[in-house]
């Protein structure tokens, strides 16, 4: 069985390749580790390979190992679908979050994030699949929000995060991903992070100018239970 830290030089290789292929430093690019399912150990033992920035999906899940992790300098990422009543967890224990899709939600942790802390990160996540089912905001209704979103106090707007239908097909992965981007560009509003690309589609995300690419299974191994 390949160690964490292996696959995170795996990892590396593929993000270097990719930035290279397209003509990107691969600094400009950077690694969020997704832990859901997986336990503090695990979490501990990618930080010693190099791992600064933890990305959680479920608030119980990511508290707990935060409180067995207090000794490691991480970065912490909030990147699961948000409710209210979560809002002033999140904005007292994460740096980043990945997955605001409502004005509402926006509003409840610019209001809840601590006085002492630095501004939250925040991207909004954006929709390019069409699904009904899925969590983010629709194209059509990104500008109102991320307008609304940037004039917030205690928030720094960041920029957009996507999950597109998973395809193998690149030039689907391709064509959802810029989509992301030319979404960003339109907004003119100087963002400088696009959260996308998973283990699976890491290297088209690059293509597009991902900045955050967010990885759980390439890293960690096939997840114990839960779903992506
Ligand atoms: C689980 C998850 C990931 C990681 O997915 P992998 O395919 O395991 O790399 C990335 N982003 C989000 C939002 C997730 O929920």
């Amino acid at each position: 069985m390949s160690t964490i830290a292996d696959n995170l030089s795996t990892l590396a290789g593929r993000i270097q390749a990719a930035a290279a292929a397209c003509g990107r430093d691969p600094a400009s690019i950077q690694l969020l580790a997704v832990s859901k399912t997986k336990p503090a150990e695990a979490v501990r033992e990618a930080f010693a390979a190099g791992v600064r920035d933890v990305g959680e999906n479920y608030l119980q899940e990511a508290l707990g190992k935060q409180q067995q992790l207090t000794d490691l300098p991480l970065t912490w990422h909030f990147i699961g679908p948000i409710q209210s009543n979560k809002t002033r967890a999140i904005a007292e224990h994460f740096d980043w979050v990945h997955s605001v899709d409502r004005l509402k939600i926006a509003q409840r942790l610019s209001e809840q994030r601590p006085a002492n802390l630095a501004p939250l990160n925040l991207c909004l996540q954006v929709n390019v699949s069409g699904e009904d089912s899925k969590s983010g905001c629709t194209p059509e209704d990104l500008p109102a929000l991320a307008a609304a979103v940037a004039a917030l106090p205690n928030l720094r707007l960041r920029g957009l995060m996507a999950i597109p239908e998973p395809t193998d097909d690149r030039a689907a992965q391709d064509a959802a991903f810029a989509r992301v981007r030319d979404l960003q560009d339109s907004l003119g509003l100087g963002l400088d992070t696009l959260s996308m690309g998973m283990s699976h589609d890491l290297e088209s995300a690059i293509a597009q100018g991902a900045t955050w690419v967010r990885i759980g299974t390439a890293l960690f191994g096939a997840r114990d239970y839960g779903q992506a």
